[in-house]
């Protein structure tokens, strides 16, 4: 029997195996293109590399989704680059390359969940992967829609004005991205998801909740647990742990560890449970 092992194995895993090695070249070429244009940095580079692969593996629509959402996203990030820099530099560290944890924090559960949905067969997974990406789209291109257009932020906890680019600020424009990025998604999931008998405008809801919930859970930990710096010489809250008047900044608030990558990638599980719960609820 020569080819029992070609025949034991099913067209699933076979074409699973195809679309992760096509994938895997695919991802190559995007990562070193991004790497090339200066929006990645090398741990970057290898993250989006991975990142690509799991979501293709899981398919082609996946793969798409993910490459529209970081393409929107670094054009969102590259828009008005030198005002917003000047606005923020005090506050933020801001670099206009991802890291490796940047792209995991983003990308990492969205890929993970639609890879096990897609092989267990369960739109659940898909569900919560797709709430978990529309989380990390609606958090990152209110941020950048916010500082283009949004003017003066208001943190979300005091409702007091804030500095621009502090985390917890939140601003009218930036809240308006976040919902195009919930309909939109919304959009996304009602082609992807394989509707079983009248569960498409449920899971349409359950995304756009997830998108919403999962931008703002990350304003609200940016406005209390995340950890906030404050520079003695200047006195003034900031992210950089040396400030742009070379004094040493130290921890001043919030959780130590809970860094703004730890508060996207929670955002990202928060978006995940929202669009789980939403859907329960409906169906
Ligand atoms: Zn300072």
């Amino acid at each position: 029997m020569p080819c029992a092992s070609a025949a034991d194995s099913s067209p699933i895993t076979d074409s699973l195996i195809v679309r992760a090695l096509l994938g895997a070249l695919g991802a190559g070429v995007v990562a070193a293109f991004a790497r090339r244009a200066g929006m990645l940095t090398r741990g970057g580079q290898w993250a989006a590399f991975a990142t690509g692969i799991v979501a293709t593996a899981a398919g082609w629509d996946w793969a798409a989704l993910l490459v529209a959402y970081f393409v929107v996203s670094v054009l969102l990030t590259r828009a008005g680059w030198e005002a917003k820099r000047a606005a923020v530099r005090e506050v933020l560290p801001m670099q206009g390359e991802r890291n490796a944890t940047q792209v995991a924090a983003n990308g990492g559960l969205f890929a993970l969940l639609v890879f096990v949905g897609d092989l267990r067969g369960e739109p659940l997974l898909l569900v919560a992967g797709l709430g978990a990406i529309a989380a990390a789209a609606a958090d990152t291109w209110a941020t950048e829609v916010g500082l283009l257009w949004g003017g003066e932020p208001r943190s979300i906890a005091t409702a007091l004005t804030v500095r621009r680019g502090e985390s917890g600020g939140v601003t009218l424009a930036g809240l308006g991205a976040s919902a195009a990025a919930a309909l939109g998604f919304a959009a996304a999931s009602h082609v992807l998801i394989p509707v079983r008998s009248g569960a498409g405008g449920a899971t349409m809801m359950a995304v756009a909740l997830g998108a919403l919930g999962g931008s703002l859970a990350d304003s609200v930990l940016g406005a209390t647990l995340q950890s906030n710096r404050w520079c003695d010489n200047c006195r003034m809250w900031t992210e950089r742990r040396v400030h742009t008047c070379k004094y040493r900044t130290r921890h001043a608030r919030g959780v130590r560890w809970m860094t703004n990558d730890t508060v996207n990638f929670l955002a990202t599980v928060i978006g995940a449970l929202v669009s789980l719960t939403v859907l329960g609820w409906l169906t």
